[in-house]
């Protein structure tokens, strides 16, 4: 078998086109919906993601505005940016991008964000109404890769969902989005025994590990849907993922390729929280 590509460009190309008609109608309601970018250091990869929130902004017509601190801001003046974007009845969304200097805690950061603006679905209640299958904003990269496998129309219920990695912004969240449809999910991580006994179970194989072509064809069982999260730099500069594409691709019925896959998604699904966000749905 060779598997059908799932385009994560593509499909996320169509959807910007769909949310820029929305974004239309919503400010001729005079909904206008604006996120907030917060932006600490000067982290080559984080600005590179930021610009790419930006370019995305604009081209649906979503407003945006980026915040700029130092490497050396102190938590304490950080939070309080985050509280004035809190009170701004103009900014609908706040999103705080990833990693924060050793000197910063996280959590406190993402716990700051008013849970009705929490774009990312990072904070706590947001994550507690996932867990009960409440609405809420999904984390955008599990969002994402749900979005990709509805589109196909690939049959989640009743299947082996085998998720390898765990952490709090890919593995956890995506695992939780599988159960809520009835997948029967296993969780693997570093500590995982076995790991390859286990993947090859997998009607939904989900690999988020960021260990450059750790999982190959052998890890597939034949006819699985497999996603890849991971995004690797080469000693070539050029970006892979955590599987290893060809020979997964022989098993596989649908696989992601990296770049071109989860990616693009991601920041598709963080505009359309943004638009949610705006319409205020995310209480209901
Ligand atoms: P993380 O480092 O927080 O988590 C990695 C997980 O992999 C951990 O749970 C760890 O237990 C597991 N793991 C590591 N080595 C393992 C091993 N040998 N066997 C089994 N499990 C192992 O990473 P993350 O934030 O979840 O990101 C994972 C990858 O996905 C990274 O490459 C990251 O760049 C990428 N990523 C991509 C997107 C996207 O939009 N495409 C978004 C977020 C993250």
């Amino acid at each position: 078998m060779t598997a059908e590509l799932l385009n994560g460009r593509e499909l996320s190309d169509e959807l910007k086109e769909e949310m820029k008609h929305e974004v239309e109608i919503l400010k001729q309601q005079n909904i206008h919906p604006h996120l907030t970018v917060i932006l600490v250091g000067d982290n080559p990869a984080s600005k590179s993601y930021v610009k790419g929130k930006e370019k995305a902004c604009d081209f649906t017509g979503i407003s945006s505005n980026l915040i700029e601190l130092p490497e050396s801001v102190s938590e304490q003046e950080l939070l309080q940016v985050i509280e004035g974007q809190n009170n701004d009845k103009d900014v609908h969304g706040i999103l705080v991008q990833l990693p924060l200097p050793d000197h910063i805690d996280e959590q406190k950061v993402i716990h700051a964000i008013s849970p009705l603006k929490d774009v990312d679905g990072f904070h706590p209640v947001n994550i507690g109404k996932l867990v009960n299958g409440e609405e809420t904003f999904l984390p955008c990269t599990p969002y994402g890769i749900l979005t990709m496998l509805e589109s196909k129309n690939i049959e989640i219920e009743g299947k082996r969902a085998v998720i390898i990695g765990r952490s709090n912004i890919v593995g956890k969240p995506m695992g939780l989005l599988l159960l809520e449809r009835n997948a029967t999910v296993t969780y693997c991580h570093s500590r995982t025994q076995n790991l390859r006994e286990l993947a090859l179970e997998a009607d939904i194989l989900v690999v988020a590990m960021g260990r450059e072509h750790a999982v190959d064809g052998s890890y597939v069982k034949e006819g699985a849907v497999v996603i890849d999260v991971g995004i690797n730099r080469m000693d070539n500069g050029k970006l892979t993922g955590d599987v290893e594409f060809e020979s997964a691709k022989e098993k596989a019925s649908y696989i992601t390729p990296v770049p071109r896959g989860v990616g693009p998604m991601t920041i598709t699904m963080l505009l359309k929280n943004t638009i949610k966000a705006a319409k205020g749905l995310s209480e209901k």
